[in-house]
């Protein structure tokens, strides 16, 4: 897996796409653990690693509101790629 070095930290190819999902985990490099802060401070569930997967399973079930602002976030961030990608091809036409 490849990895990118980054002002915050670092990141692995395939991590930054779900990075919504880090709007309510922290990630301690030292641990190798992902903690929930949807409360704030009360959850405070701590994950092994940084899969998005579990992270997401942990939200579905216990902070659904969350879950589906995440869900939203995502959907609107998809679709912001899409238009930008569609006025970079109709700014800059393939030649054939
Ligand atoms: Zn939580």
């Amino acid at each position: 897996m490849a990895v990118l070095p980054c002002a915050n930290g670092w990141y692995s190819t395939g991590w930054r796409r779900d990075s919504r999902v880090w709007d309510y985990f922290d990630f301690v490099e030292e641990d190798n653990k992902s903690i929930c802060k949807v409360t704030g401070k009360e959850c405070g569930n701590r994950f092994a690693g940084k899969f998005p997967t579990n992270l997401r399973k942990h939200l579905k079930k216990n902070h659904v509101e969350v879950f589906k602002a995440l869900e939203r976030k995502e959907e609107e961030k998809q679709q912001n790629e899409k238009a930008i990608e569609e006025s970079t091809f109709s700014m800059y036409p393939i030649e054939h």
